[in-house]
């Protein structure tokens, strides 16, 4: 199995050598990664500027760090290296989870692997916990590759790792509340500033990716491109159906 991984803390993230030590045990790894941080840039590409593709080998691995975002490393990855089985994102220092999909680039490396044929999961975790005790994830990480791996009717996959799991849950997205929340203040001069910021939500519905991180279990979350809203689309065609 051909295995690109990628992610969107840059290529030095330990996240990134984390992942790979465990992907080693399931097939071919190549690590394509921005060359910095390029979290939160969501599923952005780069279109107006060439991009660069520089050898960077990481932890006994063969890697490139492209000046791009995660989109774009996988699309230029399976340009240069060819199109892997599989993109594995991550492991992204902090979690991705209900509305943060939206804005996530860990997501959108899974995503685009997605969108090119291929199929695409995306890890994320407490960033502690991969920073400075990711032993105790390893398990867990192996776990849910060896369930993931194997089923390739399921393209894309969102799933984020507890601080200590005890056990995993197939969740949905959780995004009836919305956690991000822009804080006026000012700067040393006196002027206004903004700063986008994230902060707890208290209530979490059961059987949501949320619910399941809160809990303590590894949370899977099956996507789908097709952002259509099904439900809707049809009762409006069954109401007005000339236009349909
Ligand atoms: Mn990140």
């Amino acid at each position: 199995m051909r295995i690109l991984i990628v992610n969107d803390d840059g290529v030095y993230s330990p996240g990134i050598a984390a992942l790979a030590s465990v992907a080693k045990e399931f097939g071919d790894v190549t690590i394509v990664a921005p060359d910095v941080e390029r979290s939160s840039t969501g599923h952005a590409v780069t279109h107006s500027r060439p991009l660069s593709y520089r050898r960077t080998p990481i932890a006994g691995f063969e890697a490139f760090r492209v000046d791009g975002t995660p989109a774009d490393c996988v699309a230029v990855g399976f340009t240069v290296a060819g199109k892997a089985d599989v993109v594995l994102s991550g492991i992204n220092l902090g979690t991705n989870l209900g509305n943060s999909m939206w804005h996530s680039g860990t997501l959108a490396g899974a995503k685009q692997a997605a969108l090119m044929g291929s199929r695409g999961i995306a890890l994320s975790a407490p960033a502690p916990v991969v920073e400075t005790s990711f032993d105790v994830l390893r398990p867990h990480v192996r776990r849910v590759l060896a369930t993931l791996l194997p089923e390739e009717n399921l393209t894309l996959v969102n799933v984020n790792f507890p601080a200590e799991p005890r056990g995993s849950l197939w969740t949905r997205q959780s995004v009836r509340h919305y956690d991000g929340k822009v804080v006026p203040s000012k700067d040393p001069m006196g002027r206004s500033h903004y700063w986008f910021a994230v902060f707890p939500i208290e209530e979490t519905e059961e059987g949501t990716d949320r619910w399941a991180a809160e809990h303590g279990y590894v949370s899977l979350t099956p996507l789908r491109l097709d952002l259509t809203d099904h439900e809707a689309l049809a009762a409006r065609q069954k109401k007005d159906p000339a236009r349909s």
